[in-house]
């Protein structure tokens, strides 16, 4: 196969990455699942906006707080100063944000912020903001989509990326040969048996990187988050409790129904306390009260939520509900400049999957489909300057890719131990 640019993963970055790019460029993307299943559907708190000039020592600073400052001062800078062109787009391709009663836009507050600064859509917004921008990419006729179609490797000549060995559903390999390669595979939830993302987001592109000598950075920082719902069984997915609900006033308690911590730490302090509290009250989980926030504005604002607390059992307008942390977000990824380059050239990684040091340590919550989308139009803006053109692919022997489980367990175990080989480094 042929394309100008292949995207890989149908994320908020891949879909808003390809929507930037120009129409007169064929792009491919392709997605290891079905359209719907990505982590970006699934985002509930909502996005991070510079509200106004004023707001913007506080905005900085909130995310420097929080990600320990180890963030990259100029990625923070340049996201948080394009945040504002990144809603209108977003508004322009019929993405709707809550508005208060006037018609402005309502703002929301989460853990770790100093002011209320998110935008939202109910506890979907992550739903709203995808849907919108798939059915855009849906119109365009130079843009293809192949769900169930799997990256599974990059091929390199001369230590360029020049294109990408692909798994169709039905089971045949071919290669696709490219001007430009896009990775956009999410996080690394899929290693963890307890965490908030789909499965298969497993880390392929670190693994793909790991294999050509692509860089990495920051790949041992993981982040927790604090309030997942508890159930006994271990089940497919852990089912976020928002940050928001914290920030509209949510409270925590031990098993004595004390309250125990601040609930707008930052998440990474508040995981540490809830777990010190579990280990003390000799429980699997901590109290969450959502009886502070007014009934409507519980079933107006949160309404995903308080669906699924009840079909578990757990009405939270009269009782407490049983949370504890789950691996939720990967902040370190594919090492990338500020246009989302790679060190390889020709290969370009975004969102969860790239690390442009934006959050360092820990994530500010709801800057992530923020930075996202930020940075994936700025690979889009790179790769259209570049404007390279496809090169002559060197022979691949693709048996190598015939034993897909195989290779797949050979992909996480290098991703999982390479987390852990940086951890133990830095400690
Ligand atoms: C429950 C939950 C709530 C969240 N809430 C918020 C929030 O309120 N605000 C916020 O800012 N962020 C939030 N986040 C984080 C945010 O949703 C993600 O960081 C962001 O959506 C990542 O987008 P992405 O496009 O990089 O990846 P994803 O949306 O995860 O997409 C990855 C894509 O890559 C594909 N893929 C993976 N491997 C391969 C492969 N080998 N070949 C082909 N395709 C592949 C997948 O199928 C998928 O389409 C939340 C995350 C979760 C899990």
């Amino acid at each position: 196969m042929k394309t100008d640019i292949l995207i890989v993963g149908s994320g908020c970055a891949g879909l808003y990455c390809a929507l930037c790019l120009p129409s007169d460029k064929s792009i491919t993307i392709i997605t290891k699942s079905d359209l719907e299943s990505s982590d970006s559907f699934l985002a509930q708190g909502g996005i991070c906006v510079l509200r106004d000039e004023e707001d913007y020592q506080s905005f900085f600073e909130d995310t420097l707080k929080a990600g320990h400052y180890e963030n990259d001062r100029q990625s923070v800078e340049i996201m948080i100063r394009s945040s504002r062109k990144t809603i209108d787009d977003l508004i322009g391709y019929g993405v709707e944000f809550a508005r208060c009663s006037d018609g402005s836009l309502d703002y929301t507050r989460e853990g770790a912020h100093a002011k209320p600064r998110i935008l939202y859509h109910a506890d979907i917004t992550g739903r709203e903001i995808t849907s919108k921008l798939l059915a855009r990419v849906k119109e365009c006729d130079h843009i293809t989509l192949l769900p169930h179609t799997t990256c599974l490797d990059i091929i390199e000549e001369q230590g360029e990326c020049r294109g990408a060995v692909i798994a169709h559903a039905d089971g045949s390999i071919e290669t696709v040969s490219c001007a430009y390669t896009v990775l956009a595979t999410g996080g690394v939830g899929g290693l963890y048996r307890h965490s908030t993302n789909f499965p298969h987001l497993t880390g392929d592109a670190l693994a793909i990187a790991l294999r050509h000598g692509v860089a990495l950075q920051d790949a041992d920082y993981v982040q927790i988050h604090p309030t997942t719902f508890y159930t006994k069984e271990a089940g497919e997915r852990s089912f976020l409790i928002s940050e928001s609900v914290r920030g509209e006033g949510a409270k925590l308690y031990n098993k004595h129904m004390e309250r125990f911590v601040d609930e707008l730490l930052p998440r990474d302090r508040l995981t540490e306390a809830i777990h010190r509290q579990m280990e003390k009250d000799g429980s699997d989980f901590v109290w969450e009260d959502l009886r502070p926030i007014p009934q409507e504005e519980l079933e107006t604002h949160f309404p995903n939520i308080v669906a699924y607390c009840r079909e578990h059992g757990y009405d939270v307008t009269r009782e407490c509900i049983p949370v504890v942390p789950a691996q939720h977000y990967f902040m370190g990824g594919v090492k990338v400049d500020h246009e989302s380059r790679t060190d390889m050239p020709r290969l370009f990684a975004i969102g969860e999957t790239a690390c442009n040091g934006v959050h360092g340590k820990n994530r500010l919550a709801s800057n992530s489909l923020l930075e996202s989308l930020v940075f994936a139009a700025r690979a889009a803006n790179a790769i259209k300057e570049e404007n390279g053109s496809i090169g002559a692919l060197p022979e691949v022997d693709l048996s190598v890719y015939r034993d897909r489980e195989a290779l797949a367990a050979a992909y996480r175990d290098l991703v999982w131990n390479e987390i852990q080989r940086r951890r133990i480094e830095h400690v």
